[in-house]
């Protein structure tokens, strides 16, 4: 498209947002409706070295800024792990393990001559699906992001609630089975050991026999998810366990925050006829009836463009 006509489409203020996974980069160019303009996805590459990383993100800023040919006010970055997003530095990663206090917000800036914001990958993603996805027009949305693990997002009156240190939204660790099965946290029992990836080999491990072989293949929960379409009853319990156990943390959710819209999102998204029957009955069995009555649960309308999206509109904020 000419860059004349797409200064013509585009709405309000563009930002980049970028969603920094532990192999892939994707990044996109950003207007104030949510619409991406121009995209790109790279591998992060074999040098995982801070100073290689932010070279890397530069260069997809860059040819971004190229690409688009108008001028971007501001960068959002997501990425997973311990953040202290006032100094726009990563204190600890899970796809890093190497980094300590690097501060990759401030580094970027420097390199690309922009503001860079940083925050955390799953409330990007939830912020997203609450401002352009499935949660459009409500101003109160609380998201799950399913995927290895379970995050989440809270959003009151339009903006991310970020908490008193940043953290909130660790929807993953409300425990739904008391002295239940420990959790990397330190607590047992939490929503991430029976819901996500983990939760789901989990329940493959607990079933036992030639479940339980399965549990540690790469693509366990994609055959779990064909086998239980395909009729499989003990693997259609694991699904349902996962809806209880969701089920119960949006009641805690609704009952704490009077929310009005939930958005499911992340990989296991698309599994959610698998567990949804499970996830309503145990909700409404265990919400008040005039609070639940309002509240939709819907999946993810932004797929794998939900980092970025929100974390590009979150910024411009
Ligand atoms: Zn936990």
């Amino acid at each position: 498209m000419a860059k004349r006509d797409l200064g013509a489409r585009v709405s309000g203020t563009l930002t980049i947002g970028i969603d920094l996974g532990g192999t892939r980069v994707k990044a996109g160019v950003v207007d104030a409706a949510g619409a991406i303009v121009a995209r790109r996805v790279e591998a992060v590459g074999a040098d995982k070295d801070g100073a290689a990383v932010v070279a890397r993100l530069a260069g997809v800023i860059t040819g971004l800024q190229q690409e688009c040919g108008l001028p971007v006010a501001a960068v959002g970055l997501a990425a997973a792990g311990v953040l202290d997003r006032a100094r726009g530095v990563i204190c600890e990663s899970p796809n890093f393990p190497a980094w300590r206090d690097l501060a990759l917000g401030r580094h970027l800036e420097a390199a690309v001559g922009l503001p860079v914001s940083l925050d955390n990958d799953a409330n990007a993603v939830i912020y997203g699906e609450a401002r352009a996805g499935a949660g459009r027009g409500a101003v109160n949305v609380v998201g799950f992001t399913l995927g290895t693990g379970v995050g989440g997002g809270i959003v009151l009156d339009g903006r991310l609630w970020r908490g008193t240190r940043g953290m909130a939204g660790e929807l993953g660790h409300i425990t739904v089975v008391p002295e239940g099965r420990p959790c990397g946290c330190g607590n047992r029992g939490c929503l991430e050991q029976y819901a996500g990836a983990v939760g789901l080999r989990q329940g493959l491990r607990d079933a036992g026999g030639d479940l339980a072989r399965m549990a540690d293949a790469p693509d366990a929960p994609e055959r779990m998810a064909a086998q239980a379409r395909a009729g499989n009853s003990r693997l259609r319990d694991i699904f349902d366990v996962m809806g209880d156990a969701l089920g119960q943390a949006i009641a805690t959710v609704v009952h704490t925050l009077d929310v009005q819209r939930i958005v499911l999102a992340g990989g296991l998204a698309p599994t959610a006829d698998l567990f949804m029957p499970a996830l309503t009955a145990t909700f409404h069995a265990r919400t008040f009836r005039s609070m639940a009555q309002g509240v939709r649960v819907l999946t993810g309308e932004l797929g794998e463009d939900a980092g970025v999206v929100g974390a590009a509109i979150g910024c411009a904020r």
